[in-house]
């Protein structure tokens, strides 16, 4: 599939440090989702190139602080550029690599670049403020500056948008990035890093360390331990979240987590539900259920709940699977072995405890699972308790509005949630009570560069996007001016 692109420079396989492309003694294999063919062999950086690469950007920190917001913000925009100037070539790459619809993968070039667009311009924001004094002869006032070294560790489901939604606010910001992108998706990261080379990104400013799984491990223990990284944001498993904040403890690093989430959709009877309907399979059937905001729980009230199952079921029947680079496909694979291992235990613990299967429920082929409905599913089972990733809609009956509430807010998770409902005094009542950082009403579809993404409770800390996203990477310094 890479055979085609229009530039086929974009093809990069090596690490970047300090604005050069670096080799390494190893290296290891992209493989296409789709196929199972291995797409490159990429360099495998480890953890002494990942000190070469942080104390590159400690030099790069100073004379990029020292330009202007504008200043910044005007590489910022030509990378921006770049991104949509080259997004079908981005998009060929990322549905090689990662399996979604070639339409989806476009989609989210867009999406990534926006951030890159929103924080160029946000840069030019980052307003400090004056407090009234409290005694004459002093005056208070309050600046903002960045950081210092910033890193990101970054999944495999969105590998563009997950990087540029960190790296462009610390880059805007100021700071310097070292970006670990995931495994399996490194080749998304490396076309935008030559991009950014191309829109005149200084040595050592943004810096990308492809690795294997193993290496990551190593490349994140010197990330994590280094004093001159001040802050580490990370997208991916709430396993692998609190085993890199306790090893941030050691250097008391800020943090930025987007860890995983267990989202509830509720359709109310008083709902549209068609509309229902169609937000349920955007939320739930799009990148094949592998995003941290996918509904991963339904919930229907008893009113609706029949002709809900039936027309999801009927709706997820017409979903077109295959390989993403098919015209119309609208679900691709699952990424790996051990994502189908487990969609289909899911499957199998809700049919052994009582669920009922009403469509779906086995592959396509040995890399696809078939859109999915179970009905019947109660909160015992795996698929309520865990994030399946996978496109199976598990849906539970429910009778009040106290019981929804009560069902969606029983997990550890807090990051998206949905519901649908046309009463107002619902809507307020509901979106108050839910434990949850996001939640979409009457809507499956909530990200968007403007508005701050993240979660509460174990779905992490901070915020990404909005004017909350350039937070993170600036500290706040009070100044005292006496003797006035
Ligand atoms: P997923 O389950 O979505 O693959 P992970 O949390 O396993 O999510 O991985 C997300 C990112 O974290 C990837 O870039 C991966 O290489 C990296 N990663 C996984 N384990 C570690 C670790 N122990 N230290 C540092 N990075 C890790």
């Amino acid at each position: 599939p890479l055979a085609t692109l229009a530039d086929p420079s974009l093809l990069k396989t090596a690490g970047l440090i300090d604005g050069e492309w670096i080799e390494a003694g190893s290296r290891f294999a992209v493989h296409d989702p789709a196929t199972g063919r291995e797409l490159a062999q990429v360099a495998n950086l480890g953890a002494v190139d990942c000190a070469a690469a942080i104390a590159a950007a400690e030099r790069a920190w100073a004379p990029w602080r020292a330009k202007t917001a504008k200043e910044r913000g005007a590489v910022l925009m030509r990378w921006f550029a770049l991104l949509h100037q080259h997004a079908d070539d981005l998009a060929r790459l990322m549905t090689a690599e990662q399996g979604k619809p070639l339409a989806e993968a476009r989609g989210e070039v867009t999406y990534g670049a926006s951030f890159i667009e929103w924080f160029a311009e946000e840069a030019r924001r980052v307003y400090g403020e004056t407090i009234p004094t409290t005694d004459g002869n002093k005056r208070y006032l309050v600046i903002r500056q960045p950081v210092g070294v910033c890193a990101a560790i970054t999944p495999w489901n969105f590998p563009i948008a997950m990087i540029t939604r960190k790296v462009a606010p610390a880059l805007a910001a100021g700071c310097p990035v070292i970006v670990k992108p995931a495994e399996q998706t490194p080749l998304s990261a490396l076309a935008v890093a030559e991009l950014a080379q191309r829109a005149g990104m200084p040595a050592g400013v943004f810096n990308v360390l492809p690795a294997d799984a193993e290496n990551s491990i190593e490349i994140g223990k010197v990330l994590c331990t280094s004093d001159v990284v001040r802050h580490l944001s990370f997208t991916g498993s709430t396993e692998v979240g609190r085993i890199l904040m306790k090893q941030c403890a050691s250097t008391v690093k800020k943090l930025s987590l987007e860890l995983g989430g267990n989202a509830p959709f509720i359709v109310f009877d008083d709902a549209d539900l068609d509309s229902a309907v169609e937000g349920a399979l955007v939320s739930k059937y799009r990148n094949a259920g592998q995003t941290c905001v996918c509904a991963n729980r339904l919930y229907a009230q008893a009113g609706i709940h029949d002709a809900f199952v039936e027309k999801l079921a009927a709706r997820a029947r017409q979903i077109a699977v295959g390989n993403g680079f098919e015209p119309g496909v609208q679900l691709g694979p699952l990424i790996d072995e051990p994502a189908m291992a487990k969609v289909e235990a899911h499957v199998a613990d809700a049919l052994a405890q009582g669920a009922r299967l009403v469509t779906g429920g086995e592959r396509v082929g040995e890399r696809f699972f078939a859109p999915t409905v179970l009905a019947g599913v109660t909160p015992e089972m795996r698929c309520s308790k865990e994030e399946t990733f996978g496109p199976i809609a598990p849906v539970i009956k429910f009778e009040t509005e106290a019981e929804a509430i009560e069902l969606a807010n029983a997990t550890e998770f807090g990051l998206a949630s949905y519901f649908y409902s046309r009463d107002i005094g619902r809507i307020w009542r509901v979106s108050e009570a839910l434990e949850y950082g996001m939640v979409g009403v009457n809507t499956g579809l909530i990200s968007t560069a403007e508005v701050p993404f993240g979660g509460v409770k174990q779905s992490g800390l901070g915020r990404e996007g909005a004017r909350q996203g350039i937070d993170d990477y600036l500290e706040t310094k009070y100044v005292c001016l006496g003797d006035i």
